[in-house]
């Protein structure tokens, strides 16, 4: 059977390679698409593009409004094809349907929108303060586009992540190089297809997917990409870091979680165990942000681990295209093999798998990358299971004794992404809330992805932030001119510092 083969966007031209990847159903292994196969050369040229579309300016000179409403328009593409796409996003990388249709999809058209629409009144030019005292100058205040954005994302929430940054560069004006993931690029290119359509200017979008040490890397370390934008593990930030310093390039690095889930005496139990579930599972526990660490007031740990385990026996894991699962496959047969390795180790270093604990049987996994949900009892914080980001569908519960003690055991972590507590007292969880280090923090709740609000992270979870009101700030340089009224001050500013003013 023949499927679609998706090329490299380069200076407005779709481009071939002699290399392909393959990309498979993590569910099924069977072949989705073809997808050309960048190298560092077709890195150069596309970064040379953008950089020729930048220096010719013409998107950058081109109204805040009109940017806008190209990104709008995008917007609603994307939204016309929601069920199309969503189905592509779950054969791509297995997230279930539900989930690729809220999340994926729906979320990345919610965020387009909002950015066209906080682009149409962004400040990119305003009078600065006039100062009078102790010499008058004025000024002017200029927010202007850094240049070329290299935007590097991973395969678990592709397009969201994407659109976190492209939509905020286009507003700015900046030109753009995009790598997804070579797992799984297609509803990411998808997007760039929208936007050529939508009558972008050719080389300010650009696209390509490479393997992530050769392409990715010569990308974000090369000398004319003024900003990286990344998403992706931890380990690939510091890297990215690295090869970011020799040029001192912008940065937001979006990284990994390990988000504690509070739960304080006093939580609605017939919300708050749902919620425990859906923090760590959905996604199939392939998200940054999810709730893996749940911390149970001791005093009601037992029955809210039986309600549980009771609720996780009932989830559903199969293929990700039917409405009724609950749990899809994990990306590849190395991510199930590495999570399988943080099972074994887990029960090795005494807790017990409630739930789940290993890969399924049955025909219906003899194809397929599956890990069972499964939940931990009797972790303590010192184990690697609390400790590394296990990227699978995979909860852990601890337990204290006090407020303080959650604390403690909440910001006992390298990470600092999510966060939550479950209370029927709001201002008690507030005040928890006050005391985490995590850039997001959720009251009974979880996975609250709102483009009002800023998504990112305290400590090794990342630099910077994605989405919210100032999401254009990231893709923009201040710039201050200021005016000299009164002759020449400058001079007379010496003359000060040096106590013998001119005549
Ligand atoms: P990854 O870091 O392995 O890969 C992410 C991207 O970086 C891919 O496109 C990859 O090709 C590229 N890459 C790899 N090595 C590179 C290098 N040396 N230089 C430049 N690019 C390179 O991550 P992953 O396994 O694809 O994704 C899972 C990780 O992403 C998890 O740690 C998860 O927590 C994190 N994540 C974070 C957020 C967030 O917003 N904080 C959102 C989603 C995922």
């Amino acid at each position: 059977m023949s499927v679609p083969h998706y090329e490299m966007y380069i200076d407005g031209e779709y481009v071939d390679s002699a290399d392909r990847y393959e990309i498979r159903s993590p569910a099924t292994e069977e072949l989705v698409a073809t997808v050309a196969k960048a190298t560092t050369a077709d890195v150069d040229s596309a970064v040379a593009a953008a950089k020729r579309a930048h220096e010719a300016g013409e998107w950058r000179r081109t109204s805040p409004g009109d940017r806008a409403d190209i990104i709008a328009t995008v917007a609603g593409a994307v939204y016309g094809r929601i069920e199309e796409l969503s189905a592509l996003q779950s054969q791509e990388n297995g997230a279930t349907i539900r989930v690729t249709g809220a999340l994926h999809i729906g979320l990345s058209v919610m965020q387009m929108q909002y950015v066209a629409e906080i682009a149409k009144t962004y400040e990119f030019e305003s009078a600065g303060p006039e100062v009078t005292a102790p010499l008058p100058f004025a000024g002017i205040r200029r927010r202007e586009p850094i240049g070329v954005v290299a935007a590097i994302v991973p395969w678990n929430i592709p397009l969201l992540t994407l659109v976190w940054k492209v939509a905020p560069a286009l507003a700015a004006g900046c030109t753009v190089v995009v790598k997804p993931d070579e797992h799984a690029p297609l509803v990411a290119l998808e997007l760039i297809k929208e936007f050529e359509k939508a009558g972008l200017p050719k080389g300010v979008l650009n696209a390509l997917v490479g393997d992530g040490d050769d392409v990715g890397a010569h990308l974000s370390g090369h000398p004319d990409v003024s900003k990286v934008a990344f998403t992706g593990s931890t380990q690939v930030g510091k890297a990215i870091l690295r090869q970011s310093a020799d040029t001192v390039k912008r940065v937001t690095l979006e990284l990994g979680g390990k988000g504690p889930n509070i739960v304080l005496a006093d939580a609605d139990l017939s919300v708050a165990v749902d919620g425990a579930l859906y923090a760590a599972m959905a996604n199939n526990g392939e998200a940054c942000e999810a709730g893996t660490r749940l911390l149970v007031d001791s005093s009601i740990a037992e029955e809210f681990t039986a309600r549980l385990v009771a609720r996780a026996k009932t989830l559903t894991l199969g293929n990700p295209l039917d409405p009724a699962t609950d749990v899809g496959p994990v990306i590849t047969k190395q991510a199930q093999e590495r999570i399988l390795g943080f099972l074994e180790g887990a029960k090795a270093a005494g807790a017990v798998a409630a739930v789940g604990g290993g890969a399924p049987t049955g025909a219906e996994f003899e194809k397929g990358n599956w890990i069972e949900p499964t939940i931990f009892t009797g972790v303590t914080n010192d184990m690697e299971i609390a400790r590394c980001e296990v990227f699978g569908p995979v909860l852990s519960v601890l337990t204290f004794d006090s407020v303080d003690e959650a604390i403690k055991i909440a910001n006992d972590t390298d990470y600092g992404l999510s966060a939550g507590v479950w209370s029927v007292d709001e201002e008690a969880a507030i005040e928890v809330a006050r005391q985490l280090e995590a850039g997001m923090i959720y009251i009974n709740d979880w996975h609250v992805i709102n483009p009002n609000y800023a998504f990112g992270g305290f400590k090794q979870s990342g630099i910077g932030r994605e989405g919210g009101p100032d999401s254009i700030d990231e893709y923009t340089e201040a710039k201050y001119i200021s005016i000299d009224r009164a002759g020449p001050v400058q001079n007379r500013a010496f003359g000060l510092v040096l106590g013998t003013p001119p005549a």
